[in-house]
């Protein structure tokens, strides 16, 4: 599974809070998913932190 964070971020932080694994906030204060493909024991959470994410910029493939 991949996965993108799209220009949509509002910054709020929480894809890193839930899953540090696979997300963190870059330099410009957005976050960005650093780990891909995502690993296999990420996977799940990785899925509730693109449910989680208020405007949807989480995009799994
Ligand atoms: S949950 Fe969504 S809006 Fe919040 S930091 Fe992550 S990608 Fe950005």
């Amino acid at each position: 599974m991949f996965v993108t964070v799209t220009s949509e971020c509002i910054e709020c932080g929480a894809c890193e809070a839930i899953c540090p694994q696979v997300f963190r906030m870059n330099s410009y204060g957005i976050a960005e998913a650093y780990s891909n493909p995502v690993p296999q024991d990420a996977e799940e959470s990785t899925k509730v932190a693109a449910k989680s994410c208020p405007v949807a910029a989480i995009i799994l493939e």
